[in-house]
């Protein structure tokens, strides 16, 4: 059962033809880390996923439900998506623990003490149980990503999708977030990540996708693509980041 379908994918801004023709499938528990040059699509992509951008031509079906006109149905696909931006993206004058417990007593109407003692599972669960009660601004970067990934847990996603999630930490960070995400695949949850980490990509993707310019010039497991790329193209663009 192949969660995640994409057909045919197209997306313009105004005339910029910035998604040409993305055919990806993702099955339920697999692991897709996406690469590829700066600019190549990466993120409109996995936007498109939960409808953050809207797209113009091809189809795309996330657990059975098509994210078509049906406002509905973008609703139904957000609650089951979710999603750890670059820029960690939290409410700075809540406290962490009210930042994770936020959205299943918005979109799930939970009462509070419910979210609550949820979020705060999770966040023992990203290791950070005992900077609940701080705001954003007082935690490292690395802390409040890890904060960020427990939010998007709350919801109880199907699928984790993650856009350059360590891209924005010092070095000395990036290990705790990745560690949180290793757990998170471990888990057996679905996740979509676009990264440079390539010690992680090969250690935890089942796929990786090579993009560039609106394509997806190849994919495969890991190894095949970080030792033998048949592009020049993606060779070049490994050969700059490895
Ligand atoms: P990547 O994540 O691989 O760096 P993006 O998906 O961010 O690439 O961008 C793909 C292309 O779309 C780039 O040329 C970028 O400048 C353009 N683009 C992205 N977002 C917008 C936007 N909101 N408006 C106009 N152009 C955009
Ligand atoms: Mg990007």
């Amino acid at each position: 059962m192949q969660i995640i379908q994409v057909h045919d994918l197209h997306k313009w801004f105004g005339k910029l033809h910035v998604l040409r023709g993305i055919n990806l499938s993702v099955a339920r528990g697999e692991k897709v880390v996406v690469i590829g040059p700066s600019g190549s699509g990466k993120s409109t992509l996995i936007r498109c996923i939960n409808r953050l951008e809207e797209f113009q031509q091809g189809r795309i079906i996330v657990d059975g439900i098509p994210l078509d006109q049906d406002l509905r149905h973008i609703d139904q696909v957000r609650r089951e998506v979710g999603m750890v931006f670059q820029q960690f993206n939290l409410f700075p004058h809540m406290t962490v623990l009210q930042n994770a417990a936020l959205a299943p007593q918005k979109v799930r109407r939970w009462p509070r003490e419910q979210a609550e003692r949820k979020a705060m599972e999770l966040l023992e669960r990203v290791g950070i149980a005992d900077q609940a009660h701080k705001y954003p601004g007082q935690l490292s970067g690395g802390q409040q990503q890890r904060v960020a990934i427990a939010r998007a847990l709350a919801m109880e996603p199907k699928i984790m999708l993650f856009d350059e999630p360590t891209s924005a930490l010092d070095p000395e960070m990036v290990g705790e977030v990745l560690d949180v995400m290793r757990d998170l695949a471990e888990s057996g949850m679905t996740m979509v990540v676009v990264t440079h980490e390539m010690a992680f990509a090969k250690e935890v993707a089942d796929r990786v996708i090579f993009m560039d310019q609106g394509e997806i010039l190849e994919e495969g497991p890991p190894r095949q693509i970080f030792e033998q790329p048949h592009h020049q193209r993606t060779k070049t663009f490994l050969q700059r980041v490895l």
